[in-house]
């Protein structure tokens, strides 16, 4: 994947493993109706480690395994089910409504309004 550039940080993504600095979900503290973002799994930590600049290994890895906190693609947090309302306008399905196959530079420029 190639990234925006422009200089936006590195976030990993906690439900894919990929480390770029596209759009995300961010969510902060408790998802209603859940304690706790759910733990990375095994893969994805493996993943962020082997993908994940070296200057930048362990603020990628101390925010993944944060599970106050969770960075996710629009596309992942959709597919996997977006914890926000349906009705809410920041609802990835909403948000990425016209534009699922969009990623990174596009998906920003169509959220942005750009496209
Ligand atoms: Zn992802
Ligand atoms: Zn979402």
């Amino acid at each position: 994947m190639t990234n925006i550039g422009d200089g936006r940080p590195l976030r990993v993504c906690d439900l894919c493993g990929i480390v770029d600095d596209h759009p995300r979900h961010s969510i902060v503290g408790a998802v209603p109706g859940q304690e706790l973002v759910a733990a990375p799994t095994d893969q994805v930590i493996e993943r962020v480690t082997a993908s994940a600049p070296t200057s930048e290994r362990a603020r990628l890895l101390r925010e993944l395994l944060d599970t106050s906190t969770s960075d996710r693609h629009l596309d992942c947090c959709r597919e996997q089910g977006c914890p926000l309302p349906a009705d809410d306008p920041n609802n990835c399905g909403n948000r990425t409504r016209g534009a699922e196959s969009k990623r990174g530079g596009q998906l920003l420029a169509y959220l942005t309004g750009g496209a």
